[in-house]
């Protein structure tokens, strides 16, 4: 089955009652069993059923079972957010005196994450590039889990994940990959050794800007060394699906950021169309970097207009962008202006992208990250996470592309 088919026709698309094509909405706190003993027996795990939904709902599974089938994991578990499910992968296997090593172009909130991690005794340590040859001499004997996104927001860097991968496994550490950016579409982590993927499912995967979730999907094929992983200790008899076992019934339950049956609905609904939306917004993203790319060489260099898009023939990670992803690049790219004064010309004259703080919509959107998302980070977190006063992000939607391509380089040609 190739993807779009997969996503209407999958496995777990066919389980719903009553031959419903979507999940039904089970929007209850509780559910009730005619015996007490029934009852415990679901609470107890020793059945199958749900007793409340912060720690179980048929909605919520419905979304679960879909993203973990789409994924080739063996479980998969959805957060009220994606910082919930950035948070949750790691505080699942970390605790004091552990390290962690991660890229330091990632999403602004999880660079933040990482700092408030310094307060209950786990440090990460940044490496500019997420490449072995500049996280390999920062390997340590503390260090347990190694974290980057397929894609950097908004660096748009692109990891080698079977590199990194290959690397951390010699070491005994596992690889968990933000894939928010990438998207099912672009790749399936686990297949290049990827071993704990998260994504913000808010974005492409709902589609549509309608509710905040996140999910956390596990490859079941790392060997948790209880030595290392104490808290995995108790965990060793469900095998491959240890990592799972114990983030239910763990710090996922307890933490309760359960996502709401409701949001979980909705992205069932969207993921059924995220194969047609990332073919019209790779198909977009590349049309309008390669319009921008060419109006910045038609110009002399003075004009100070520069653009950034993995596919790129300027991009660092053309050829791996090319290899990795089969030639598609994701819905982001960014564009440098000269200035803040002239980026914040060109987004309050575009005529259809919207100024939001979100990606992964069906509209375009765009934002002055220095200044928003950024806004708390120092300059050097802004320098390594490629964030420039005159950066412009765009989160490229499903207009007409001739729409956009014109919007954007009629815009720009008035401002630069
Ligand atoms: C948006 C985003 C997050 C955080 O997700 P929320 O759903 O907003 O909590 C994490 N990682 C990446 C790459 C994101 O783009």
């Amino acid at each position: 089955m190739e993807f779009s088919t997969k996503l209407l026709h999958g496995n777990e698309a066919k389980s719903y009652p009553n031959g419903a094509t979507l999940p039904p909405i089970s929007q209850v706190s509780a559910f009730a069993y005619e015996s007490s003993e029934a009852l415990e027996k679901v609470f107890q795990n020793r059945a199958p059923g749900f007793a409340y939904s912060r720690i179980g709902n048929p909605t919520v599974d419905a979304f679960e079972r879909r993203i973990c089938e789409l994924e080739g994991g063996v479980g998969a578990v959805a957060c009220s957010s994606g910082m919930a499910a950035v948070t949750l992968s790691l505080l699942n296997i970390l605790q004091a005196g552990d390290e962690v090593i991660a890229g330091s172009g990632l999403f602004g909130g999880t660079i933040d994450l990482f700092g408030d991690l310094e307060s209950f005794g786990i440090k990460t340590r940044f490496v500019r590039h997420m490449t072995v040859q500049e996280v390999k001499p920062l390997i340590n004997e503390r260090t347990r889990v190694i974290f980057g996104e397929v894609i950097g927001n908004p660096a748009l860097d692109v990891m080698d994940i079977r590199a990194v991968a290959e690397l951390a496994h010699a070491n005994g550490i596992p690889l968990i990959v933000d894939a928010t950016t990438a998207t099912p579409y672009l790749l399936h982590p686990f297949k290049y050794g990827a071993d704990i993927v998260v994504h913000s499912s808010s974005k492409y995967i709902n589609g549509g800007g309608n509710s905040i979730s996140g999910i956390i999907v596990d490859g079941g094929r790392f060997k948790w060394d209880a030595a290392r992983y104490p808290g995995m200790k108790n965990y060793s008899s469900y095998g491959p699906f240890a990592y799972t076992a114990k983030l239910r019934n763990g710090i996922w339950r307890n933490m309760g950021a359960c996502l709401a049956p409701t949001n979980a609905f909705l992205n069932v609904v969207g993921l059924e169309t995220l194969g047609l939306r990332m073919e019209r917004i790779c198909q977009n993203a590349r049309a309008l970097a390669e319009e921008i790319a060419r109006l910045a060489r038609r110009w002399d260099e003075r004009r100070d207009l520069s653009v950034n898009y993995p596919t790129l023939q300027e991009s660092p990670y053309h050829t791996l962008a090319e290899k990795q992803f089969g030639g598609k690049g994701g819905g982001i790219l960014t564009v440098r202006i000269g200035s803040k004064e002239k980026a914040y010309q060109v987004m309050d004259s575009l005529k259809y992208a919207k100024k939001a703080t979100n990606i992964g919509d069906v509209r375009t959107l765009v934002i002055h990250p220095a200044s928003t998302i950024y806004v708390h980070a120092s300059e050097e977190q802004k320098a390594a996470a490629g964030v420039y006063d005159d950066l412009i992000r765009v989160s490229v939607g499903i207009e007409d592309t001739k729409d956009l391509v014109e919007d954007f380089t009629n815009t720009i040609s008035a401002v630069v």
